[in-house]
């Protein structure tokens, strides 16, 4: 019997993966190969592609602390805070991570908050989406898990959202960064959108 070890990031307790490979982020190989079935069932259904971007950050997000890059949870923070909080589409958060650039000193640290007692994991997506081959399912499990993860940060780290506004403006307003910056459509228009929200 294959011994079962619980991710120290979202916490389910999973069998070990029969080959080990080290996990990216602070999570079991075993849960990282969860989220890799929800990644491939996306892919291969191009409808779901818009989620991608959500359950990465959703994923990075919850996943955080241990030995998960910094970089990875202060990009998958703005994803979520962008699309969570103001409703940026997946291509513009994408726009906007492209231009974030590397940590400097201003990003905070973002500590993660202890795991509450329920909140929904990859585990819940894939029992609904890519093991029902259900589009629906998965895109409702998807929103409500990004919705649960995104709650568990406001609630156990107070302040995350300002400090995910605060990186934003040192990136965005105090570099010059959007010089050159043109056009209505596309990436520009993530960006302008971006700049009006942190100059209000
Ligand atoms: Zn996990």
């Amino acid at each position: 019997m294959r011994l079962r070890t619980t991710c120290p990031g979202c916490g389910i307790v999973l069998p070990d993966a029969a080959h080990e490979e080290p996990a990216r982020l602070h999570a079991t190989p075993a849960c990282e190969a969860v989220l890799d079935e929800i990644l491939g069932f996306e892919f291969q259904h191009p409808v779901m592609l818009r989620f991608h971007q959500l359950t990465v950050d959703t994923y990075g997000a919850q996943h955080a602390g241990g030995g998960a890059p910094p970089i990875r949870v202060a990009y998958s923070l703005a994803g979520l805070w962008l699309a969570l909080e103001h409703g940026f589409s997946a291509e513009d958060v994408r726009a906007v991570h492209r231009r974030m650039g590397h940590p400097t000193p201003a990003w905070p640290a973002f500590d993660p908050p202890a795991p509450p007692r329920r909140w929904l994991t990859v585990l819940d997506v894939a029992e609904a989406g890519v093991r029902q081959h259900s589009d629906g399912g998965h895109a409702r499990a998807a929103s409500q898990w990004s919705e649960s993860v995104w709650t568990a940060w406001l609630e156990g780290a107070p302040g995350v959202d300002d400090g995910v506004e605060g990186m934003l403006r040192s990136i965005f307003l105090e570099t010059g960064h959007h010089e050159g910056l043109h056009g209505t459509i596309g990436p520009a228009a993530a960006i302008h959108r971006l700049l009006g929200l942190l100059e209000a």
